[in-house]
């Protein structure tokens, strides 16, 4: 019924600024990837999608 559980998420770590893709199942926390900082998961990620994707192309 609930889809949301497989949706990237882009994640801003607060404490270092990572930013990265999240496809995780856990619906509320995870960790970042750099500092182990709990970050939330719960976040509208689709709006900052297009945004992330689009900056990527770019570093790229
Ligand atoms: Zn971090």
């Amino acid at each position: 019924m609930y889809s949301e559980q497989t949706t990237l998420k882009r994640l801003t770590c607060g404490k270092c600024a990572y930013e990265w893709l999240y496809k995780g199942r856990s619906p509320f926390w995870t960790s970042c990837p750099r500092c182990r900082t709990n970050v939330k998961t719960n976040v509208d990620g689709m709006a900052g999608l297009a945004e992330f994707n689009k900056k990527e192309a770019v570093t790229r």
